[in-house]
């Protein structure tokens, strides 16, 4: 049996992440959902955004299921990133039948360092008018996060995939930062001779996700330069609607939809729930089912493909309508 800490939170949060329970609850594996609360609702009523409660019930599950948070995102999932050090976050960039996509063969993975570069936040005024932000690179963390992209391209290889990590940096200016960045790499990269290694500044990897995104498999950066190229990258196939993300570390896995709260269109029952259900799909892999996350994006792919969808991808169907079809053929089978 699994536990999972289900973390609705605002605005579309809690329309999103009930529909995917529903995915999940279909597959037939047995999950124990326990919830916990945060975002800007729990903090009008009780002043505190992410409750040490909800804390406590994310560290004693399997993972993690989060929807959004609002204005107090930053003392939600960025806190709870934090806490669970989850040190990658991947975001899979894929095209699939029936969505507009740039390409028809998009097929890569996202590996973002997530604790540190740019994003440390240490930010001062040296001189009147002068101010710096710090950008810290350590041997430690860079080590970390391209053994995991090695092996997640390792793990994709076995799947049929191509087997190849791309290192996006910008040496030539950062050269000392992003000397040790992308020196460390290839040191990493020599332990694994079965994967092909490459290595853009991350100017001209902007390009590539959009002139050639199909010869990319695992692509892996830091944290700013990360953050920019898959806001990017998920607009190359479908959007917003269409983006799902892990948060991963050594203990803890924590998994959400790359959207906000939409505010926009909270409570009509109109959001899109792929990035959700894509975002359990990528927890079951998480968690070893790799069978069941193959029949969910399976499942989800034919209904993508039929244009039973949420209006912003073209269909007339609600949320629930459109999520209740994934089950409807999960449990077809
Ligand atoms: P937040 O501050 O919580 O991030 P936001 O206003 O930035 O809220 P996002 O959730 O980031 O909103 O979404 C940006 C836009 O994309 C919104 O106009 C929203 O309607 C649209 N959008 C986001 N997610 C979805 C979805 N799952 N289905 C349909 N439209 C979506
Ligand atoms: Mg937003």
């Amino acid at each position: 049996m699994y536990k999972i800490c289900v973390i609705e939170g605002d605005g579309i949060g809690k329309e999103v992440v009930p529909a995917t329970l529903e995915v999940l609850k279909a597959t037939g594996l047995d999950f124990e959902f326990v919830h916990g609360e945060a975002g800007d609702e729990v903090f009008k009523r009780r002043g505190i955004a992410l409750p040490e409660e909800t804390v406590e019930i994310a560290k004693e599950c399997d993972a993690v299921l989060f929807g959004a948070a609002g204005e107090t995102a930053a003392d939600v999932i960025v806190k709870l990133r934090k806490i669970l050090d989850t040190y990658a976050n991947v975001r899979p960039v894929k095209s699939y039948r029936g969505i507009k996509c740039l390409k028809d063969n998009i097929d890569y993975v996202i590996v973002r360092e997530n604790t540190e570069g740019l994003y440390k936040g240490i930010e001062a005024e040296v001189a009147e008018g002068v101010y710096t932000a710090t950008r810290v690179i350590t041997e430690k963390a860079c080590r970390r996060i391209f053994k995991f992209a090695f092996d997640l391209a390792r793990r994709r290889k076995r799947e049929g995939k191509r087997g190849k990590v791309t290192c996006a940096h910008k040496a030539n200016v950062l050269k000392l930062t992003d000397g040790v960045f992308k020196r460390i790499f290839y040191e990493v990269a020599e332990e694994y001779p079965d994967i092909e290694a490459e290595d853009y500044y991350i100017d001209a990897m902007n390009m590539y996700i959009i002139t050639k995104p199909e010869t990319f498999d695992v692509v892996v950066t830091s944290n700013l330069f990360g953050d920019i190229l898959s806001d990017g990258a998920a607009g190359t196939v479908g959007g917003l609607g269409m983006a799902p993300s892990a948060n991963i570390g050594d203990r803890y896995g924590l998994f959400e939809p790359v959207h906000g709260s939409a505010p926009d269109i909270a409570g009509k029952g109109i959001a899109n729930p792929t990035a959700t259900i894509l975002t359990g799909v990528l927890m079951l892999r998480y968690l070893g089912e790799d069978e069941v996350a193959n029949r969910v994006e399976k499942a989800l792919e034919e209904v993508l493909e039929k244009g039973l969808t949420t209006p912003d991808l073209g269909g007339s169907l609600t949320t629930f309508e459109m999520a209740q079809e994934v089950v409807k053929r999960l449990k077809e089978e």
